[in-house]
């Protein structure tokens, strides 16, 4: 564990770490941030845990993702599809290049979402669909223990 890393001091997760928290229950994390996006005034300095969330997301968003994109098979998947209508499929993925964003784009109706930005939407959406976002990233990563070990 990173010394620098934030521990809870109260609540549920009394002394436990901001990643251990985040991988057990990454919608508590997201929602956390999003109360300080709302309470927060102008001016306000950033208080230790929002910091903490901030640069965690920082390391999610420069994780690698570990499944290929299933159109060209090569490299790793980058978007999800998040459909205008019904819930998310964990089979609509794909990775950054452009041939095969169209080819999800197509796919169904909706818009392509970074996996590895996740943790700033699910906190909008109602628990379903947010579980289902989160075990995209999950599935996309197994290269999670090792980073946040
Ligand atoms: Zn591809």
């Amino acid at each position: 564990m990173k010394n620098n890393s934030y521990v809870f001091g109260s609540g549920k997760y009394k002394y436990f770490p901001l990643e251990s928290v985040f991988l057990n229950n990454p919608i508590h994390i997201a929602t956390l941030y999003q109360v300080f996006f709302e309470k927060q005034k102008p001016g306000q300095v950033n208080n230790r845990l929002q910091l903490a969330i901030e640069s965690l997301l920082e390391k999610i968003k420069a994780l690698d993702s570990t499944k290929n994109c299933p159109y060209c098979k090569k490299a790793k998947v980058k978007f999800f599809l998040f459909p205008d209508y019904g819930p998310v499929n964990n089979k609509l993925l794909c990775c950054g290049d452009d041939a095969c964003r169209e080819h999800l784009k197509s796919a169904r109706l909706g818009e392509l979402h970074e996996i590895n930005d996740f943790l700033l939407l699910i906190s909008y959406l109602p628990k379903p669909q947010a579980q289902k976002i989160v075990s995209i990233f999950k599935m996309t990563h197994n290269n999670l223990a090792e980073a946040f070990a």
